[in-house]
């Protein structure tokens, strides 16, 4: 059997840029797929959530008219065709977007359709097709799967990849986790007109988010008729009902029911490395089967690497094809490149949407003496022609140096206005220098550019070139 460079298992933005990142290096490299190029990025999480998430937006906009003199009849849903739009543009992403030109042009070798790999040792994988690959190193980009819980009944809930393929609009659903993946699931299907109840088991939603954060997109979700239950308590079982579903839940003592025709669990994630063998060949793995690394992404086993989901660390696209550059390299020239990034961008497609880059205010005010700017959405002017007043930006300014360390955004286009302040943060750019870059009147964008002077301002950091003094006297 020839003796490969790389083998690289999984083909999501981990294993692409990992594949990509090594031939490029000049590494004989392998790519095997089990099923589809392109992986959950472009499969099962990102792209098929857009794509309902764009419906919603759609929706809203459209529900909207009115209040700009467009007379219309309620928009009204059809859902098959809906999910017919999300079949093409998962393949159009598989197809185009996702760098299969790329890969063949750089001459991977790409085993398509292999089913499940596994080890045999640690040079050598095997797969359900009868595939057989030595290499002298080997990337684990597997990524995860939803968490199942060994609760009764369990197996009657659906996860958000069962909620995607449903032919019709449920009249109701639970949804239980309040993180990202349940946020959206609960707010895409409000838009389409399910009734929906959102349990989670902390005190707030989002609980990796800004507090602040937090409330908002509580506070918009029950203003749009989802019931939000935060500390709802314990989940004791799930049984049928002659319509759908029923959970049975406890709290201080009480038992509780709910039922919905449909209770989407989005309860954590878990690595996909089941079926990899890893016994055999040593690697390592934590209570939920993520691999451990160290920083430079190598495994117990030193010819074995891992980038993406499959670490448990970032479950972000950005962080995974990060990871997979960073694998790469470090398998075909050494141990030596870090990974991690301080921008770390994360943000969801919910109404209102929420976004963050860079340190939490929490997590900087761990560190750093830190002085926050805030600015709320019902006082810009975009916002208010667009009648989307809801939520606030926050920029995380470091005292000492002026430096920006972090911004928070919720409300309409929050993912787009954090960009740029990814982009400051990336150039290590001081919160007066940010004031001063010209942004045009009247956008989300420059809604960063009034927050930033406002924390120039806090600062008494002169100002000499008023950028974005429009919005201010607007
Ligand atoms: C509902 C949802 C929405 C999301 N929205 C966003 C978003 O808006 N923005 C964002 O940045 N991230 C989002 N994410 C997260 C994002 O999808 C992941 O972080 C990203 O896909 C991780 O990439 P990866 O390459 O590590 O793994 P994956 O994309 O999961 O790819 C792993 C691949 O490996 C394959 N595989 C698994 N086991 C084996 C095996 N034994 N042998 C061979 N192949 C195997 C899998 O089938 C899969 O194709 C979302 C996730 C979900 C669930």
């Amino acid at each position: 059997m020839e003796l490969l460079d790389v083998i690289v298992i999984g083909a999501g933005p981990a294993g692409v840029f990992a594949a990509l990142r090594a031939a490029d290096l000049g590494a004989k490299t392998a790519l095997v797929i089990r099923d589809e190029f392109g992986g959950m990025a472009a499969n099962d999480g990102p792209v098929p959530v857009r794509t309902l998430a764009q419906a919603a937006r759609l929706l809203r906009e459209a529900r909207q008219l009115g209040m700009f003199g467009i007379a219309v009849s309620e928009p009204v849903l059809n859902y098959p065709r809906l999910l017919e739009r999300v079949r093409t543009v998962v393949n159009d992403v598989r197809m185009h977007s996702a760098l299969r030109a790329q890969i063949d042009s750089v001459q991977v070798t790409v085993h398509d359709h292999a089913g499940t790999a596994r080890f045999v040792d640690s040079h050598t994988i095997e797969t359900e097709s009868g595939l057989q690959l030595r290499g002298k190193k080997i990337i684990i980009c597997t990524g995860g799967v939803s968490r199942r819980l060994s609760l009764p009944g369990f197996e009657l809930t659906a996860t958000h990849s069962d909620a995607w393929r449903l032919t019709s609009v449920p009249q109701s659903m639970l949804v239980i986790g309040g993180g990202a993946t349940g946020a959206q699931v609960a707010s895409i299907f409000n838009a389409f007109g399910s009734k929906i109840e959102l349990f989670e088991a902390g005190p707030r939603i989002l609980a990796t988010e800004d507090e602040d954060v937090s409330a908002v997109v509580a506070d918009s979700f029950r203003g749009a008729g989802i019931r939000v239950h935060e500390s709802f308590g314990k989940i004791e079982s799930f049984e049928k009902t002659p319509s759908g579903v029923r959970m049975i839940f406890s709290k201080n003592g009480a038992l509780n029911g709910a039922e919905a025709a449909l209770i989407v669990a989005a309860v954590g994630w878990v690595a996909d490395t089941a079926t990899l063998n890893f016994l055999k060949v040593g690697v390592e793995i934590d209570h939920r089967g993520f691999v451990r690394v160290d920083p430079y992404l190598q495994t117990s086993v030193p010819n074995i690497f891992a980038a993406g989901d499959v670490t448990g660390r970032m479950m972000l696209v950005p962080q995974a094809i990060q990871d997979g550059f960073v694998a790469a390299t470090n398998a075909v020239r050494g141990a030596k490149k870090v990974s991690g990034s301080p921008v770390n961008p994360i943000g969801s497609f919910t109404d209102p949407e929420y976004a963050q880059v860079g340190l939490s205010e929490r997590k900087a005010r761990e560190k750093h003496d830190v002085l926050t700017a805030v600015v709320n959405f019902d006082s810009t002017t975009r916002t208010i022609i667009d009648g989307r007043t809801t939520g606030f930006c926050k920029l995380i300014v470091d005292r000492g140096t002026s430096k920006i360390l972090g911004c928070h955004v919720v409300g309409e286009r929050a993912v787009d206005i954090t960009q740029v302040a990814a982009i400051a943060i990336t150039a290590g750019m001081r919160v007066d220098d940010l004031a001063q870059v010209p942004l045009s009147f009247p956008t989300y964008i420059a809604i960063l550019g009034r927050v930033a002077a406002s924390a120039a301002r806090q600062l008494n950091l002169k100002v000499t070139w008023q950028a974005n003094h429009a919005e201010d006297v607007a």
